[in-house]
């Protein structure tokens, strides 16, 4: 609905009546011309006009329920008003040249125009819900009504009712009645915080009501004749403010909360020490003037003294308040990172699901485990606030971190244009800097999953949990989205390992050999032998989707086992064809698990002796984790270097304990992971960036020539990477530059072509 425009006539038509009572006093004091009586027509045409005005707004303007029941009783007080002053009017127009004595009718309607708007503003709403401050603001109120009403009563009607002159009843009682009016209109208003009626209309009528103490200093200072100027300047005035508030009211809708007045009963009760000092000087024994400046005293300082209270509750509050915030905080974050907490985020998931679709992403960090265990929990707290700081800057406004718990974190995703990938890669990105204070590479899964409005918050996770174990088995520093049809890894690896073993037994498994080369002169020196999964359906399944289920499943050890005697008998095949030189090491990959099974060493014995390989052929490729220490697996070790095996420690870089590792494990070779060659080539030598990149690989050559270990560089993908590690003093490598995996076939004519070049 358009709110029509608030007209001006009324209030223009009601300055005008004033300014012409006022202009008609000025000329009749002057000239003393024409009737006395017409001084009594400005108030009855204004107060006609007032309610003219607010009929205007009753009828056009959308009002609530509680305004218009407000301003239907404000017309009918400006209209009773109106009606009253008319008959006074007509009164002093019979009366003239005396003055009229208030009719008892006009003095009812009068009156009764002020008890209804008196009525009007005791109903006006105060926005107040609570019983108790509802009891405060009426204590208050009352405070400030008789604060204020003995100043009014003290300087204004009591000199009327005891002066000399004979007031009639009907103007005293109408006076008072308009001080109340006014004290009451503005000590409600103070205490109004918002609502539906304005709180300057509701102002401008308390000052209607303060036209009445104006009228009364008029007729202290002026006697009866002051009647004049009060009914022809002074009281019109009070129309125009009606009809002023009237205009306030147009198109206002609803108060925002503001707050109430606190300081007004302070104000009232120091005022009522005004009149007490004002009888001072009068004719007092000195004992009652002790006793009235003791009163004033007494008042004051109690006035002081509350308001100091006043204070000192509000500070408490505001205290109160801020503790209350702080607690919430505490219930909905996460001590240590200060991210939200799972609470937090599920509450937030939820209202997001019930508005509209949501995108979650689930972080896990893949090596926070090993970092706590062998570092220690100082150096993991660090690391997961500098994680926490990565998902904040990595989710910045899309996305709101949160810590579940451990090493999980979530990023809910509150901006609905944004991509998950995009914060995804953004995370991933920055994991691939060295974090917190220890400068630790760590590296993360993320799951990443999308529901439309009204799907259950936990399938939504557990979606994100599948996609986030996906991306796990996909190796290091991966996200994966939630497809239809995946299924969680538990599942998963149960399956795939129900297929393992018939495939096993079938025969699908093979293996396949990589090559380990000299750089300088690109001859074959070892062999690294990689399983492989012929599925009869799904064609060559790679290690990285069955190892992480066998591993799960416990196959691996049968698994590990096939490759190891297939790896040896190959060897041994080699060897007995092409001589001693032609692959002077042989290594299948050797799952920690195995080590922790207590055959191992038996296994290892029987596939060499039954190939009839040399035990110094055989290097037994160790990926660095947790699962290598422990007793159990120290004596395996021990036994296994005791026979002669040689083990190789893979992926060395990318643990967190690689150096430790080295004091405890025989470790005869040490494999450059692929991740520290990457890019190895591609800054100018001498430049900070070419200088960070080949740390890692020119520490682990100065550490392996310390410790008498080989070494071997791994993931070569071009001749600048092999040129570059030449330079840091690497002289085997492994690559697709150099030799991808293949089958034995296929590596058994590369052997014979070297074996005839050598032979040349
Ligand atoms: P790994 O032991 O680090 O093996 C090297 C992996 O890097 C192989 O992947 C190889 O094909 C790949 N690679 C070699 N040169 C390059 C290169 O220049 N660029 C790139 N991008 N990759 C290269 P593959 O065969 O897929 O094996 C993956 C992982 O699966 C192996 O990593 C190993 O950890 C595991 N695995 C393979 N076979 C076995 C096994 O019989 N037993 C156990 N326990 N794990 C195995
Ligand atoms: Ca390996
Ligand atoms: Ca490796």
């Amino acid at each position: 609905m358009t709110a029509e425009r608030a007209p001006m006539r009324h209030v223009v038509a009601t300055l005008v009546i004033a300014a012409a009572g006022a202009l008609w006093f000025v000329v009749w004091m002057l000239t003393g011309v024409g009737p006395a009586a017409v001084a009594f027509l400005a108030l009855p045409l204004g107060a006609a006009t007032a309610a003219a005005a607010a009929f205007d707004l009753l009828r056009r303007a959308p009002l609530s329920r509680p305004a218009r029941r407000f301003w239907r009783l404000m017309t009918v007080a400006f209209g009773a008003l109106g009606v009253g002053y008319t008959i006074l009017a007509v009164a002093a127009f019979r009366d003239a040249p005396v003055l009229p004595v208030m009719p008892p009718a006009a003095a009812a309607f009068a009156g009764a125009g002020f008890l209804v708007a008196m009525w009007a503003m005791g109903r006006v709403p105060l926005g107040i819900t609570s019983s108790g401050d509802r009891w405060r603001q009426w204590l208050d109120r009352s405070i400030a009504f008789f604060g204020c009403g003995t100043v009014l009563f003290h300087f204004g009607l009591a000199p009327m009712i005891s002066g000399d002159q004979v007031w009639s009843v009907q103007a005293l009682i109408l006076l008072g009645m308009s001080f109340a009016l006014a004290i009451g209109g503005i000590t409600k208003v103070s205490y109004i915080r918002g609502g539906p009626i304005d709180r300057v209309s509701l102002r401008l009528i308390g000052l209607c009501g303060l036209v009445g103490a104006g009228v009364a200093v008029l007729m202290v200072l002026g006697g009866d004749p002051g009647t004049i100027p009060a009914q022809a300047v002074v009281m019109p005035i009070a129309p125009a403010f009606g009809a002023l508030a009237v205009r306030r009211q147009w198109g206002f809708t609803e108060a925002s909360v503001g707050r109430s007045n606190t300081w007004l009963p302070y104000l009232a009760v120091a005022a009522v020490d005004v009149p007490l000092i004002a009888v001072i000087p009068g004719a007092l024994t000195w004992t009652d003037k002790l006793v009235i400046v003791a009163s004033v005293c007494v008042t004051g300082l109690v006035t002081i003294r509350q308001y100091v209270v006043f204070r000192e509750n509000a500070r408490l509050l505001r205290e109160k308040r801020a503790s209350e915030e702080r607690l919430q905080h505490e219930a909905t974050h996460d001590g240590l990172t200060g991210l939200a907490n799972r609470a937090l985020f599920r509450r937030r998931l939820g209202e997001q699901l019930e508005a509209g679709g949501a995108t979650v992403l689930l972080v896990d960090l893949d090596d926070f485990k090993i970092i706590n265990d062998s570092l220690g929990h100082d150096v993991g707290d660090h690391l997961l606030m500098a994680v926490a700081s990565v998902l904040r800057d990595g989710a910045g406004p899309d996305g709101l971190p949160v810590r579940l718990g451990g090493d999980e974190f979530a990023v809910l995703i509150t901006e609905p244009a944004v991509l998950g990938e995009t914060v995804a890669q953004r995370i991933l990105d920055a994991f691939t800097c060295p974090l917190s204070e220890h400068r630790l590479l760590v590296h993360a899964s993320v799951g990443i999953a999308t529901a439309p409005a009204g799907t259950p918050l936990d399938r939504l996770l557990r979606d994100a949990d599948v996609a986030m174990y996906a991306a796990k088995e996909r190796g290091k520093n991966n996200w994966v989205r939630y497809r239809d049809g995946m299924r969680p890894p538990v599942v998963v690896h149960a399956q795939l390992g129900g297929e393992m073993r018939r495939a096993l037994d079938a025969g699908e498994f093979t293996v396949h050999y990589q090559p380990i080369m000299s750089l300088h002169t690109g001859r074959i020196v070892g062999v690294e032998g990689l399983a492989r999964w012929r599925h009869p359906t799904r064609g060559m399944i790679p290690p990285a989707e069955f190892i992480p289920a066998a591993e799960s499943t416990g196959l691996i050890v049968p698994l590990g086992r096939f490759v190891l005697r297939e790896v040896c008998r190959q060897a041994a095949l080699w060897l007995a064809e092409f001589g001693p030189d032609a692959v002077q090491k042989a290594g299948p990959n050797v799952s920690a698990r195995q080590l922790h099974d207590p055959d191992f060493v038996a296994d290892v014995q029987a596939a060499l002796a039954d190939a009839g390989l040399p035990a110094d052929r055989l290097v037994l490729e160790l990926t660095e984790s947790a699962a290598l220490r422990g007793q159990q697996v120290s004596r395996t070790l021990r036994e296994l270097h005791a026979l002669g095996v040689r083990m190789a420690l893979d992926d060395f870089g990318t643990g967190e304990s690689s150096l430790s590792l080295l004091r405890a494990f025989p470790a005869a070779i040490i494999k450059l992971d692929k991740s520290f060659v990457d890019g190895i080539e591609l800054d100018a030598p001498g430049t900070p960036e070419a200088d960070a990149r080949q740390a890692v690989a020119r520490a682990v050559m100065q550490l392996s020539l310390a410790l008498g270990l080989g070494t071997v560089a791994e993931g070569i993908e071009n001749q600048q990477q092999a040129d570059r590690l030449i330079e840091l003093g690497y002289s085997l490598g492994q690559g697709y530059h150099l030799a991808r995996p293949m089958p034995a076939a296929e590596l058994t004519a590369l052997l014979a072509a070297q074996h005839l070049t050598a032979a040349a």
